[in-house]
C-alpha cells in the first residue's frame, strides 16, 4: 500500500486561529488563516485535539493526516499540512464552507440535478480513495463536506485502513456504524470496498430523503437483524427510480455483486447528462 508521501510540516507561526468550526468524536475542528512566505493568505480548517487527549488519540489523528496525505482528488478533503512541533498539534485542512453534506441537505431546499451530481462526486472521491488501496470504514453524508462553490468531498479518515491483500480488513471491534453497515461487516467484520459501497447507498438515501434517519424508529439491534435477514431501505419519496435502481444495486447481499465506484461513477454521470432530470421522473 501507498504509504509514501508525508504530510508537509507547516511553521506554526504562519497560523492565525480564528473561531470554532465544530467538534468532532476526539477532537476540535477551528477556522484558521494559513499565510504561508511568498503565498497568498488561505482560509484553512485546522483539527486538532482536546486538552485532555491521550496519546493513542495524538498518533491516531497523525495517522489519519498521514492517509490524507496521499490522496489528491477533488472530491476527496486535501490535506495542506500538519503543525506537530509544540503544542497542539494541527491538521491543516482545506476549509469547506458550506460545512457537512448531512447538515445541508437537512436544511436547504436542494435541486434534483444537485443530488445527482453530489452521489456521482462522492463516488469520484471514493473510486480515487479505492485506486490507492484504501478503504473509508465511515462513509456517510455527515463525512462529507460541501466546498463554497457545493462541491463534495470525501472526509474524515479517522477509521480508513489500508485495504488487506484480500482486499477487506478485518475489524477488531470498536464502534461500528451499524445503519451505514453491509452484512457481512456486520457479521463476519469484513469491510472492503463492497462494504464502503454499500455504506455509499445508504448515503445516497440521505441525500434523497433530508438526511432522515436511515431505518427510522428501528434501533441499531433491529436494524443488524432485519438487515442479515434480507430487509432493504425503500424507494424514497420523490426519488426517481432509476436513481433507486443504482442505491439497491450497493444493497446486493453478495458483496461480489456490488458495482465498483468506478462503475457508479458512470451510472451517475449517465443520469447528470440529462441536466434537468425530467426523464428520469418519467420512469
Ligand atoms: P467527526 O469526528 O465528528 O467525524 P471532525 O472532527 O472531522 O468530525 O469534524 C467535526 C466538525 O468540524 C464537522 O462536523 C464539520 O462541521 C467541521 N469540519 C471538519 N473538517 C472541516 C473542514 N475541512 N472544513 C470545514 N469544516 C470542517
Amino acid at each position: 500500500m501507498q504509504l509514501s508521501k508525508e504530510p508537509r510540516e507547516l511553521n506554526r507561526e504562519w497560523l492565525i486561529v480564528l473561531s470554532e468550526l465544530g467538534q468532532g468524536a476526539f477532537g476540535i475542528v477551528y477556522e484558521a488563516s494559513l499565510s504561508e512566505p511568498k503565498a497568498p493568505e488561505i482560509q484553512v480548517a485546522a483539527k486538532s485535539l482536546r486538552k485532555d487527549a491521550m496519546d493513542n488519540e495524538r498518533e491516531e489523528l497523525l495517522e489519519e493526516a498521514l492517509v490524507m496525505a496521499q490522496m489528491e482528488h477533488a472530491n476527496v478533503v486535501g490535506l495542506i499540512g500538519v503543525i506537530t512541533k509544540g503544542r497542539p498539534i494541527y491538521v491543516v485542512l482545506e476549509h469547506m464552507r458550506n460545512g457537512s453534506l448531512k447538515d445541508y441537505v437537512m436544511n436547504k431546499t436542494c435541486t434534483p440535478a444537485q443530488q445527482v451530481t453530489w452521489s456521482r462526486q462522492v463516488a469520484s472521491g471514493m473510486a480515487h480513495i479505492h485506486s490507492l488501496g484504501f478503504i473509508h470504514r465511515d462513509l456517510a453524508a455527515r463525512n462529507v463536506l460541501l466546498s463554497a462553490s457545493l462541491t463534495a468531498k470525501v472526509a474524515d479518515f479517522g477509521l480508513a485502513r489500508e485495504s488487506t491483500d484480500d482486499a477487506y480488513y478485518r475489524s477488531r471491534g470498536g464502534n461500528v456504524p451499524v445503519r451505514w453497515t453491509a452484512p457481512e461487516a456486520l457479521e463476519d467484520n469484513i469491510f472492503s470496498e463492497k462494504s464502503d459501497v454499500w455504506a455509499f447507498g445508504v448515503l445516497m438515501y440521505e441525500v434523497y430523503t433530508k438526511a432522515a434517519m436511515p431505518y427510522t424508529g428501528w434501533n441499531n439491534q433491529r436494524v443488524w437483524i432485519e438487515v442479515t435477514n434480507g430487509f432493504r431501505l425503500p424507494c424514497p419519496a420523490d426519488c426517481p427510480l432509476p436513481v433507486f435502481k443504482i442505491m439497491s444495486m450497493c444493497w446486493l447481499h453478495d458483496r461480489h455483486e456490488r458495482p465498483s465506484f468506478e462503475t457508479l461513477v458512470k451510472a451517475l454521470a449517465a443520469l447528470e447528462t440529462d441536466s434537468d432530470m425530467s426523464s428520469l421522473f418519467q420512469s
